[in-house]
């Protein structure tokens, strides 16, 4: 039985006459922005009326499963379940899982049932805020515009495309009642097997900091954002999901923090606290880091989440606490705002017995819910708690899509090119095979119309896979498809080598099994074994071997390597990039992306670019020890592009100024590209082992055959600094070196002094 709202029930339902009236008239004053009173008015007068047990309710978060009519359908929350959550300790905020793609209808329906509710059913009327993981599109929304992963977004180095990534995403959010996204993924990622790596935006805090500052500007006039995972979720020991990494402070404030500081400055309102560890604590019960330096070093006043069920996790994986009871006074007593419980409210119910025995003070309570009503303040929920579909008329329109297919092109990257194997011509007869040449889902990744990704009936069935792309382009008399291979089993290889011998070319799509999150983490970085026998046994064909990448991460391909002619890396680059990746093939695209991470070449623990010279110098006086496959930064093109000069007008910077650097670069080939014009910085000498090189600026430029152009970066003092063994940020006396160039072979660099 559905409820019918009406005043009437509103009134029955009060308690105090007084109360609803008050609210009532807090309600109408937000109606207009020049109601005369602030913000923190508004949010002070609900305060004072609210009940422990209403504060309690703000601060719990449900997950949106938990209230289903019938498990797995999202047509209708259970009016009694509601009835319960919204009463006892009204709920302030639910989050959605994907089990499958409800339509915008249908979320918006389901959303709006708990938005009036709360609106017209609770005592002070406060709206819910509903929240979900958007993190390459609204993906958990049936046709809405599905865009590449972080990571292949940060292969891009073009923040303008990421900002419009993050428009259009919560533009679709609105159009499914959803206010608040649960993205930019700003992890810095230095463990490859980790499974989550493809969601952030890789391996370089300043590349991270810049997307993910765009991710949020870009979202801010339609949905709030949550930069998740404080802190260190990207890097830990074993390589596995929410376990312990270890991090001195000093490292914890030059390479992980710089994202948060940026997502701040930038007006994130949510930080999502991660699972895991730092030093054996876990995130969630670190007042350090939540209170000391997030919320009053950095000055965040916004909201600070837990991740899913992590009340729960204190007890039962990580043991500081015996019970629930004591991981909500961990929780809240380190700063958390928001407990995504996510199943019931028992979180509610523990901290309203903690408040009473005196284990969380009041005051902390109203600090929480005083962010949190300023949070819905902020996103106007409380005079309109709900958007409508029908005004979203762009929802997964063509225009939405191509942007997805214009960030996919940017973001594929060239890793090998032998004798100009690329662009192929048309006319030449290709085999394509391997585990993702015939598939929608490898292309997307997982957190695609479900939580892992894997399934296929949900798939939009107008989009191509690469066999379809390719067909499109050569047709059927010069293209042949077999598997060969799954992802872990030969299927036809020896079907797909007597193909290959009657092929010109031998496109190989390699791919990663889809999973997120803890399924995802893998023991080795080594793809099976039969994705490497297949390209073995092809290359005995004896003929052309393009390898398409399609994978999170960086899979060790390194003995297969020298068997290709040509290595395209796709990451997870959306619904619309077979066709980006069909055109860079055939040269309509030139390919201008640029690793955002190392590419591995060992089994052991990777190693990142950012690293101290000695950590890279052998016993030859030289620095060969940071030897990936290809370094981060590394990327080529159909053209060839020169590193003229670097130069400055001063060789010395002092204390408060800036310098202007200028690099100059040509495009020396015969075809139009683009460019991500990189420079580094290395402290010469300093009181530690200074980073041998690190990211200081970048931009993405374009040049026609035998165009020059100058580019000027302005840096200052912050970008020669690093945090001591103080844990400061310093910037001592002495020399520099700048650097710029090709990642592989030209390098052009000069000197500068820093004094103060
Ligand atoms: C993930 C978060 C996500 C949350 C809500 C957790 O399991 O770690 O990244 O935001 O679920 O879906």
């Amino acid at each position: 039985m559905k409820k019918v709202y009406s005043s009437s029930t509103l009134i029955s339902r009060s308690i105090f006459a007084f109360f609803i009236c008050t609210t009532l008239f807090l309600n109408s004053c937000t109606n207009s922005n020049s109601d005369g009173y602030s913000i923190h008015t508004k949010v002070d007068s609900i305060l004072n009326l609210m009940t422990l047990e209403e504060k309690a309710g703000q601060m719990t978060q449900i997950g949106i499963p938990a209230i289903l009519e019938q498990d797995g359908y999202w047509d209708a929350a259970d009016t009694l379940i509601i009835d319960k959550a919204l009463t006892e300790y009204p709920v302030g905020s639910f989050v959605g899982k994907g089990y499958y793609p409800p339509s915008r209808q249908e979320y918006y329906r389901l959303i709006k049932q708990i938005q009036d509710y709360a609106v017209h059913e609770t005592r002070l009327g406060i709206p819910i805020v509903y929240a979900t993981d958007a993190v390459h599109g609204a993906h958990y929304t049936e046709s809405s515009t599905i865009f590449p992963h972080q990571l292949a977004m940060a292969a891009t180095w073009e923040p303008k495309l990421v900002e419009e990534v993050a428009k259009i995403t919560s533009y679709e959010l609105r159009a499914s009642n959803t206010h608040w996204n649960y993205a930019p993924v700003i992890d810095v990622t230095w463990q490859g097997q980790w499974g989550r790596g493809y969601e952030t935006f890789g391996e370089d805090p300043l590349l991270t900091s810049v997307m993910g500052a765009a991710f949020i500007k870009g979202s801010k006039s339609n949905t709030a954002t949550c930069a998740k995972h404080l802190i260190g979720y990207g890097s830990s020991q074993y390589g596995m999901d929410r376990k312990n990494s270890i991090i001195p402070e000093r490292f914890l404030r030059q390479y992980y923090l710089p994202p948060f500081q940026e997502a701040i400055n930038t007006g994130v309102k949510s930080i999502m606290v991660s699972s895991g560890m730092v030093n054996s604590i876990p995130c969630h019960i670190n007042k350090k880091l939540i209170t000391n330096i997030i919320k009053n070093e950095l000055n965040f006043d916004g909201i600070i989440i837990s991740d899913w069920g992590d009340m729960q996790f204190l007890s039962e994986f990580h043991k500081t606490a015996r019970n629930d009871k004591e991981a909500v006074k961990q929780m809240v007593n380190a700063g958390v705002d928001i407990c995504m419980v996510p199943y019931n409210t028992s979180f509610a119910k523990h901290l309203v017995e903690l408040v009473n025995e005196g284990e969380v003070s009041e005051e902390r309570v109203n600090d929480a819910v005083r962010r949190i009503l300023r949070f819905k303040y902020e996103l106007d929920l409380f005079s309109q708690p709900n958007s409508h579909h029908n005004d979203y008329p762009m929802f997964g329109s063509e225009k939405h899509q191509k942007l997805s297919y214009k960030v996919a092109s940017e973001a594929l990257t060239l890793l090998k090119n032998k004798d100009n194997t690329l662009p192929l011509s048309s006319n030449k007869k290709v085999l394509i095979t391997g585990p993702s040449a015939h598939s929608i889902n490898y292309l997307n990744g997982p957190w695609t119309r479900t939580w892992s990704g894997e399934e296929t009936t949900y798939n939009d069935s107008n989009k191509n896979s690469l066999y379809d792309a390719l067909l499109n382009q050569i047709g059927d008399s010069k293209l042949s498809y077999i598997i060969g291979s799954s992802y872990d089993e030969d299927i036809n290889s020896d079907k797909a080598y007597e193909q290959a011998l009657k092929s010109d070319y031998v496109i190989v799509c390699l791919g990663e099994k889809l999973a997120t999150e803890r399924p995802s983490d893998i023991k080795s970085l080594e793809l099976p074994q039969e994705q490497i026998d297949l390209v073995k046994k092809l290359h005995k064909a004896d003929k052309q071997i393009i390898l398409i990448l399609l994978e999170g991460r960086t899979r060790l391909i390194t003995e297969i390597e020298p068997l290709a002619d040509a290595i395209l890396m796709a990451y997870y680059p959306g619904q619309e990039a077979a066709d980006a990746i069909v055109d860079v093939l055939y040269g309509r695209i030139n390919p201008s992306g640029k690793l955002p991470l190392s590419y591995q070449k060992y089994g052991t623990t990777p190693m990142p670019y950012l690293h101290t010279v000695t950590d890279r110098s052998d016993n030859n006086g030289t620095y060969t020890d940071y030897d990936p496959l290809w370094p981060f930064g590394y990327g080529l093109s159909y053209t060839q592009f020169d590193y003229d000069s670097i130069y400055t007008n001063s060789n010395t910077m002092y204390e408060d100024d800036s310098l202007e650097v200028l690099i100059e670069v040509s495009n020396a080939g015969t075809v139009n590209g683009k460019e991500v014009v990189q420079l580094y910085v290395r402290d010469d000498y300093a009181s530690l082992d200074p980073d041998f090189e690190k990211l200081i600026a970048f931009k993405k430029i374009e040049l026609n055959p035998g165009e020059k152009k100058t580019l000027s970066f302005l840096i200052s003092k912050q970008d020669l600094s690093f945090v001591n063994s103080e844990n400061q940020w310093v910037c001592e006396n002495g020399m520099f070196t700048l650097k710029t160039g090709n990642r592989d072979t030209q390098l052009k660099q000069i000197k500068i002094k820093y004094t103060h």
